[in-house]
């Protein structure tokens, strides 16, 4: 199966795609993963993608649409996918279209996760993750069982994003509701679109999305 979960930043979307990936064997694709990643790289593209990250704007769909484009076509899709944080614009959908196209694939559902703003700032000023395996947290929501040890893989080492400030946070929303937003009627006219609601407990939105899932 092929999904997207689609929300603004903070919403869990990546909380929810970890969950997936173990209980569906769905590889998930993360662009906001995949450009830290490049940002990471003493390279032009690496310092161009770290500047606009942190000034809280999105990174231009020919970057975009041509990475997503390359993991795809990587074998560990065939079995199916989750994309998270991906398209955040109508002409990346148009061009996720396309792309799935050629290759004889569909979606098979996008999962709105709907949560109210204000803990949207909530939710990312406290978002941490485990600097080795990667799993993530929260300080108030989702805290470590031992301070200070991950309950993955006991590491004691941890990292915040630095765009994950109050004042980026708003930038970001702002570029959600303006640039992101308007994919939602382009899915919902496809009769793929399911919402969920993001303000539940974490685990309670897990349900709903496997609920969802369960009709496709
Ligand atoms: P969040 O988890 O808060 O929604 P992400 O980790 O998905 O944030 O993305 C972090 C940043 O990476 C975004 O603010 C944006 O600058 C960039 N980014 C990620 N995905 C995309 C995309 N599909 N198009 C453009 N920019 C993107
Ligand atoms: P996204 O990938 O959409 O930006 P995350 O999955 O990283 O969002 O979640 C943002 C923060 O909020 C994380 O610290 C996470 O632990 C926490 N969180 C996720 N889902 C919920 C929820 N339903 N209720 C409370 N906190 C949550
Ligand atoms: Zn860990």
């Amino acid at each position: 199966m092929n999904i997207i979960l689609l929300g603004p930043p903070g919403a869990g979307k990546g909380t929810q795609a970890e969950r997936l990936v173990a209980s569906r064997g769905l590889v998930q694709l993360s662009t906001g993963d995949m450009l830290r990643a490049a940002a990471d790289t003493d390279t032009e593209i690496g310092h161009r993608v770290k500047e606009i990250m942190e000034q809280g704007q999105l990174v231009s769909d020919d970057v975009m649409v041509e990475m997503i484009h390359e993991r795809i076509l990587q074998p560990d899709c065939k079995n199916g996918f989750i994309l998270d944080g991906f398209p955040r614009t109508v002409v990346q959908a148009e061009a996720l279209d396309a792309m799935l196209e050629k290759q004889g694939l569909r979606l098979h559902m996008v999962i709105e996760m709907a949560v109210e703003e204000a803990a949207l700032v909530e939710r990312i000023t406290g978002r941490f993750a485990c600097a080795k395996c990667k799993h993530g947290y929260h300080d108030i929501f989702l805290p470590t069982k031992v301070p200070g040890v991950c309950d993955v893989c006991g590491s004691t080492e941890f990292t915040r994003r630095k765009d994950d400030k109050a004042e980026t946070v708003h930038k970001r929303l702002e570029a959600y509701r303006a640039q992101t937003m308007p994919i939602l009627p382009y899915y919902e006219g496809r009769g793929i679109l399911r919402r969920v609601d993001g303000m539940a407990d974490i685990d309670v939105v897990t349900q709903e999305i496997e609920a969802q899932l369960n009709k496709a």
